[in-house]
């Protein structure tokens, strides 16, 4: 995809933002908008560990609250520092799958491969709006 560079580069930025004292496994992500926006987010662990949230999760949930929506989300990035290239959690695969399109890139990273994925492929046959009839 168009500025995959710039994607990545701001993913490893939020990865420095991570607050991960407890796994010391740092998370960046960054969702890109169709605008020409750039949104953050990263893991934040807490103590309650059940509270922690993902840096996908933290990253979508502050474009949706940005007022961005699926269609104008142009891809996503997610990186680490690994060993072996990190694919999302299973919870962050399920609200991925309603809150990006199919098809949006999906860049991992971990600084030494990359690769891209999209929803379609990390969690085919969602459970989704369509299930409840909406
Ligand atoms: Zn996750």
């Amino acid at each position: 995809m168009k500025d995959q560079e710039k994607l990545l580069e701001k993913a490893f930025l939020a990865l420095e933002h991570a607050y991960a004292p407890y796994s010391g496994f740092r998370v960046g992500a960054c969702v890109k908008t169709r605008d020409g926006n750039y949104i953050l987010g990263a893991n934040i662990e807490n103590a309650a560990y059940g509270s922690t949230n993902c840096a996908e999760r933290s990253a979508i949930f502050a474009a949706y609250s940005l007022g961005y929506r699926r269609e104008e989300i142009e891809g996503m990035a997610v990186v680490t520092k690994a060993e072996e290239i990190t694919t999302p959690c299973g919870a962050c695969r399920q609200v991925l799958s309603e809150l990006l399109g199919q098809e949006t890139p999906i860049i991992l990273s971990n600084g030494k491969e990359t690769m891209e994925t999209n929803m379609g492929k990390l969690l085919p046959d969602a459970f989704g709006a369509k299930d409840l009839d909406k």
